[in-house]
């Protein structure tokens, strides 16, 4: 069999260390004679895990004071109305730059008035908006600051220009699909979420971000599990956490951490991007589908120009038998997706651009 190469969108890539140390603590916990599956999360050798994935998630990101990293189940989309329960009294303010951020904006309805303060749907969600005020009296501003269907993200210079309209308004954001892909000020946010699964661990853990002091503002009784300070209070540990992705999250954190940070993992990110950005634009057969200025690094959308567009399944059968794996494109975008999340080295967008070239070569 050819190298697999693994550009899923999510679950997705992991840094193979990771998923060795996984399966060893699947057949004997840190030397300890039994596996992670049959121990209890209560028991001493686990504690330190969960420490550590919060000391690394603080370390990383820069975490100020004054915040807590939790990890719950339930995926990114229970945030999408565990947030507003536990934040929005009145009204909040969304950007609607994809699906993920259309369905948070739907959950939030349920609990007071949820205002789309400007949208990229009619373009099929391929730019990131700008033009639009931040209504004062809003609890808090959601943004998505990557759009993995799409494959737009929020740059810098994106995220800046909302940092400076907010006024009072407090920040919220999933970041399932770039969180520790690049540095970010954390301190502009409130919360910060995302399921784990595209650039963290397996699924099932979900990563919550959270100052602790907008907290407690909302009039309404939230029920136990939903309710941010109760996974505070019991430090990721008031039910059963998902033992063992959370595990791999802090194998991962570890990792990365050893690769020398985010700092370091961006300009690999920015490198990869820039690989396969240059050789879609370069390539006589593909189009890049996202505005160049908001393209995503870690989910490249690119499609077939009209007049090769018969050729969709072919360069896929071609792509698969290269080892290129999940390439296809979301339905509601068609053509493909290069997900190049950190786990990903440069010698597997290579292997793409490679791939893309000698296709484009024989037709
Ligand atoms: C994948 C994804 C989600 C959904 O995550 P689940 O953990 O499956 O609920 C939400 N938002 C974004 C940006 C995503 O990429």
């Amino acid at each position: 069999m050819v190298k697999q190469y693994n550009f899923n969108a999510g679950p997705s890539i992991l840094p193979q260390e990771v998923i060795k140390q996984t399966a060893e603590a699947v057949l004997n916990f840190e030397g300890h004679g039994l596996s992670i599956l049959e121990i209890s999360h209560r028991a001493k050798y686990f504690q330190p895990v969960v420490d550590e994935a919060e000391a690394l998630m603080k370390e990383l990101l820069g975490v100020p004071e004054g915040y807590r990293v939790i990890f719950l189940g339930g995926g990114a989309s229970l945030q999408f109305c565990m947030l507003p329960y536990n934040l929005l009294e009145k009204k909040a303010a969304y950007l609607n730059t994809g699906v993920w951020a259309k369905k948070a904006l739907k959950e939030a309805k349920g609990f007071g008035e949820a205002v789309e303060v400007a949208s990229s749907a009619d373009k099929n969600y391929t730019f990131i908006p700008t033009d639009y005020e931040i209504p004062q009296d809003a609890d808090y501003m959601h943004i998505t600051t990557n759009n993995t269907i799409y494959g737009t993200e929020l740059s810098d210079k994106k995220l800046q220009q909302i940092y400076s309209k907010l006024g009072k308004v407090q920040l919220v954001a999933d970041m399932s699909s770039d969180i520790l892909s690049r540095p970010i000020d954390v301190s502009k946010y409130s919360i910060i979420y995302g399921g784990a699964q595209k650039n963290l661990a397996p699924a099932g853990v979900t990563f919550v971000i959270v100052k602790e002091d907008c907290l407690g503002h909302v009039s309404r009784q939230i029920p136990t599990m939903l309710n941010y300070q109760t996974h505070i209070d019991g430090g990721s540990m008031f039910n059963t956490p998902p033992v063992l992705p959370l595990y791999s999250a802090m194998l991962t954190l570890r990792w990365l951490k050893a690769f020398g940070g985010v700092e370091a993992i961006e300009k690999r990110n920015i490198k990869k991007a820039e690989l396969l950005y240059d050789a879609i634009d370069s390539s006589k057969i593909f189009v890049g589908t996202a505005e160049k200025e908001d393209r995503s690094r870690m989910n490249v959308c690119f499609v077939l120009k009209p007049e090769y567009q018969d050729l969709q399944d072919d360069f896929f059968k071609f792509a698969s038998e290269k080892g290129m794996v999940g390439i296809k494109g979301h339905r509601s975008v068609g053509g493909f997706r290069a997900s190049l999340y950190n786990a990903m080295d440069v010698e597997g967008v290579e292997a793409l651009i490679a791939c893309m070239k000698e296709y484009e070569n024989r037709i």
